[in-house]
């Protein structure tokens, strides 16, 4: 496993990777769990050269936000990775990937996609994941991208930002990994108090409430939204950011529930902002 921590290099490395071989890449912001863990070790059974990218991505964040605490822990990354068979870690500086005004200035702009749900209160978010993946997309080449369905409103994007610039890239989404009680993975987890982290699981307790009121052959996502937000409500302390039931390629609310469309969910612990999505089994 090679560590790549300059753009140069990695062009480098780039340009002796033969057409023959497929290239994956898997984007991450570090600070790995098994969720990121299974999205690798798909892309690795799934292509002969692997790029994971570790690089906490400052035009997503707001002045307001996490980038500075966000945990940040390489040689634990590291040796997560060594026994997976991956090609290279791609650890850039802020520097390499935004080197001057211009670059740091040059962004991708979203759209309604970008501004909604996620976007409403994280309007650079969509924006930033853009400009740096396409910065990504640019250096690996990749031939298959794995992301997580956890992020669905980012998939939704990035997948969208594929079409419209026509790059010929397989979008691979991999399916929310969860701890036992339900708790999709992630690495903001960590900021939970124990109290905190209990309450968190009731998001998915909220979303298996869901899938009993579709099975009980009522559709009206309004009713059926009440009753999740009812219940959050009645049993945690979740400050509810949004819960909607919406068309799982344009993200537009839908009236009638059904096993295309997705739940999506934000909302806080104290100060630790949590997302969550589900889609119901017919
Ligand atoms: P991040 O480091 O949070 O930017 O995540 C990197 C990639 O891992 C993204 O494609 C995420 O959607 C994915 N990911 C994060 N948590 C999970 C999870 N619990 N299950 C599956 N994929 C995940």
């Amino acid at each position: 496993m090679k560590v790549i921590d300059t753009v140069s290099a990695l062009r480098q490395y780039r340009h002796g990777v033969t057409v023959e071989q497929s290239v994956a890449f898997v984007p991450t912001m570090g600070a790995l769990h098994e969720g990121h863990l299974a999205l690798i070790k798909a892309a690795v059974a799934s292509s002969a050269v692997v790029i994971v990218s570790l690089f906490v991505n400052p035009s997503q964040f707001a002045p307001d936000e996490d980038y500075d605490a966000y945990p940040r822990d390489l040689d634990r990354d590291l040796a997560l990775l060594e026994p997976l068979g991956v090609a290279v870690v791609f650890v850039p500086s802020v520097k390499d990937i935004y080197p001057d005004e211009f670059s740091e200035q040059l962004r991708v702009s979203v759209g309604r996609l970008g501004a909604v749900f996620c976007g409403i209160s994280r309007p650079h978010f969509f924006s930033g994941v853009c400009s740096v993946l396409l910065r990504f997309f640019h250096l690996v080449q990749p031939n298959r991208v794995f992301m997580g369905e956890k992020d669905y409103q980012q998939c939704v994007v990035v997948k969208r930002l594929c079409e419209a610039l026509f790059l010929d890239i397989e979008l691979v989404l991999c399916s929310t990994f969860r701890a036992e009680d339900g708790l999709a993975l992630s690495s903001r987890n960590q900021y939970l108090s124990v109290s905190e982290r209990k309450e968190a699981a009731l998001i998915y307790r909220m979303f298996c409430l869901a899938q009993e009121f579709f099975d009980g052959s009522d559709t009206n996502a309004g009713r059926c939204l009440e009753i999740m937000r009812n219940y959050l409500m009645k049993h945690s302390s979740f400050r509810i950011d949004y819960l909607d039931f919406v068309d799982p390629y344009t993200l537009c609310p839908r009236m009638d529930l059904d096993d295309e469309g997705r739940f999506l969910f934000a909302g806080y612990l104290g100060t630790t902002r949590l997302i969550d999505n589900w889609r119901l089994r017919g």
